[in-house]
Parts: structure tokens; sequence; C-alpha cells
């Protein structure tokens, strides 16, 4: 047998949002029944529990999974990672990319660890701000480094498409500790981040 992939979905959850979903397209105007739309409250409730698999998880878990002793203590730095998490004030995408960096203090993580880190914090009902310190505080909690730093950048649907309808804004967050606070650690950092090195 080759690899197969599943997905599974709590049958209660997908029953409770099938039913609220379907309330809220009569709700908007729609008829639930008609062809295009007799699928969508289950669609939509098995894509919100994807996204918002995050509840479930626990990033010290993974990191904690891989973590490995080494003595090294230079910057390892993980950038452009995808980034994609909901508004939690208008359950709206906001996506863009995540710089990760720490500064290991006798202990790494695997380079796909920190990836995964930021999914579990970006399923679930986010502010960028928060999902920022989160991600740099779990790092810091399980590896306990010299310093972390996280810097997001993301573009909020929420502003493209309602409301101010600015659509090229990027908001940038960002979240140092330890070594990070200090002038020249944190100019390595932002240069490494702005550079292009494939190119
Ligand atoms: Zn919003």
């Amino acid at each position: 047998m080759g690899y197969k992939k599943t997905e599974t979905y709590d049958e209660k959850t997908t029953s409770g949002l099938m039913k609220t979903y379907g309330e809220a397209l009569k709700w908007l105007g729609e008829d639930p029944e008609r062809e295009g739309l007799q699928k969508t409250p289950e669609r939509l409730a098995k894509a919100m529990q994807y996204m918002m698999q995050g509840y479930d998880q626990d990033a010290h878990v993974i990191l904690n999974s891989a973590k490995f002793h080494e003595p090294i203590s230079e910057m390892i730095l993980v950038k452009d990672i995808e980034v994609y998490s909901m508004c939690e004030h208008h359950i709206l995408p906001f996506f863009g990319k995540a710089h990760i960096a720490y500064i290991p203090n006798g202990w790494i993580t695997g380079l796909s660890k920190v990836a995964r880190v930021v999914d579990v914090y970006a399923r679930r009902l986010q502010v960028q701000e928060r999902l920022t310190l989160q991600i740099m505080n779990a790092i810091k909690e399980t590896l306990n480094p010299l310093g972390v730093a996280v810097v997001i950048e993301a573009q909020h649907l929420c502003m493209m498409m309602r409301g101010v309808q600015k659509q090229n804004s990027v908001t940038t967050t960002s979240a140092f500790d330890g070594e990070f606070h200090k002038n020249p650690t944190r100019s390595e950092f932002l240069k490494l981040i702005s550079a292009n090195l494939s190119r």
C-alpha cells in the first residue's frame, strides 16, 4: 500500500456548523437549497475545522519532539515562511510571510518544526501582533536560546475588501528577545531578512 492521506472531522462539530452556515446563507439572502450551495455548509464546516486545527496542537510538544544538543551559538534564520491565518475581528484571512531567527544556547530544533510552530498559532482566530508574540514565546520556552526574533509581514483581507479598502498595505509586526534587544544583532537579522540571496 502506498501513501494515503486521510482527513478526519469531528461529526458533532461538522453537523453543528453546517446548520449554522445554512442559516447564515438564508440571512444573507441566499437559497441554501440551490444546486451550487447544497454542499457549501458542509464544505465550509470542514474548511473552518481545518483552518482552526491549531487549537488542538501544542507548539511546545512539536519543538520538543525534535530538540537536539548542539554547541553552536550562531544565528539560525528561517525566512519567508508562508503564513495563512484568520483575523478574529472579521473572520477573514490575513496572509504573508514570517521570518524567525534564534541564537541557540546548547539546543537546536528541526527547521521544519520552526515552520510548523507558525501553523499551530496561525490556524486559530488571531491578531497578527499576538501571533508574532506566541511564536517567539514558544521558541523561547522550549529551546531557552540566547535570543529570538520574529517578524511577520502580512496583508489583511478585512482591510483590502472592506472598510478602508487599502489594497497594497502590508502590516509588519515584530517581537525580539534576549540578544536581539542589542542593536548589532538586531541589525544583522534585519539585514539578512531583507537580503535576497537567491537572486
Ligand atoms: Zn479584521
